[in-house]
């Protein structure tokens, strides 16, 4: 599969680049920001794509901040006019993905906020002890205590980023899994790491989610990207969404580039964050071309002076 560097188009390429989409899905993390810092230039793309009448979505895999704190983050950050209403974040698909299934129960919660709020504007019920260490001297005893007292109204586990993931959480999470064999499993992200400055290795979701995984032998269905359920809430919520006319543009391929070309979307890798050109050569040498994005460009501020060449 060919991925071409939007540095290389000719004019009449770029034109064509520009004129094959009018819906942006654009990641976060490692393409609009790394950590608290905006990346030099983001921000000036996105208001490039907006005035060339794009609609941009933004679309991440966090899960513990609420949407309302991510536009604030945004507004911070400067990125103009972006309200709660633009950000698809995994919480939301994790709490619509049970919305869907009329889910009626309680869900134990091993997360934050941004999973904690979309429950609650669902009115999904949920239980979340947010620090939740082992009882001091535990043994079997106190620990058949605990498990005695599991919720009986819960019937899902769901888990997003948790700074205060602990052994408790992982033996309620597996009991509840465990007890019923219908207890939903569902999660937001399997991300290893979130991307951070150089030289830090930050555990993400994933591990915490393989920990559960690995105990009670249950798949979790994850609602972040890049299961292709993304792209089918965001073409519910915004019908004009065409999957031809829309372009994927992130810095990590098994999740924003592998999610664009399983739901036949453009893609665009951009350098900043997590993987970068030489990565791309690599999956093209050994055909994994399901990683390989149609476009590439090494920092998102770039199309700036691509469009103006
Ligand atoms: N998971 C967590 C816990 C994060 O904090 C982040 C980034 O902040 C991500 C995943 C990745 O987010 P994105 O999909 O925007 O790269
Ligand atoms: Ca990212």
């Amino acid at each position: 599969k060919v991925c071409q560097n939007l540095v290389d188009l000719d004019p009449a390429g770029i034109k064509t680049f520009f004129d094959s989409f009018d819906t942006v899905l654009c990641d976060c993390d490692g393409v609009l920001w790394l950590s608290q810092e905006a990346i030099p230039g983001s921000p000036e793309a996105i208001r490039l794509l907006k005035s060339l009448g794009k609609r941009v979505i933004f679309v991440t895999n966090n899960s513990n901040r609420t949407r309302n704190e991510y536009a604030i983050k945004f507004k911070n950050l400067g990125y103009e006019d972006i309200t709660k209403a633009d950000i698809i974040q995994a919480g939301f698909l994790t709490a619509a993905y049970l919305h869907e299934k009329h889910f009626s129960k309680k869900v134990y919660v091993i997360g934050e906020d941004g999973l904690e709020s979309e429950l609650q504007e669902l009115g999904i019920s949920y239980i979340n002890q947010r620090d939740d260490p082992l009882p001091d001297g535990w043994n079997e005893d106190k620990i058949r205590e605990t498990l005695d007292n599991l919720d009986p109204d819960v019937n899902c586990v769901m888990v997003g980023f948790d700074p205060n993931f602990s052994y408790m959480k992982m033996l309620k999470a597996c009991n509840y899994i465990q007890r019923s064999p219908d207890c939903h499993f569902v999660v937001s992200d399997v991300d290893g790491t979130f991307p951070a400055k150089k030289n830090l290795l930050l555990p993400g979701t994933g591990p915490m989610v393989s920990a559960i995984k690995t105990i009670t032998g249950r798949e979790p269905t994850v609602c972040g990207k890049p299961n292709p359920f993304v792209f089918e809430t965001i073409q519910r919520i915004f019908p004009e969404v065409v999957g031809e006319r829309t372009i994927m543009i992130g810095d990590r391929a098994n999740s924003d580039i592998l999610l664009g070309n399983r739901c036949g979307l453009k893609t665009l890798m951009v350098g900043t964050g997590c993987h970068n050109m030489e990565h791309i050569q690599q999956w093209q040498t050994s055909g994994q071309d399901d990683l390989v994005a149609n476009f590439y460009v090494e920092s998102l501020g770039k199309i700036i002076s691509s469009h103006i060449m």
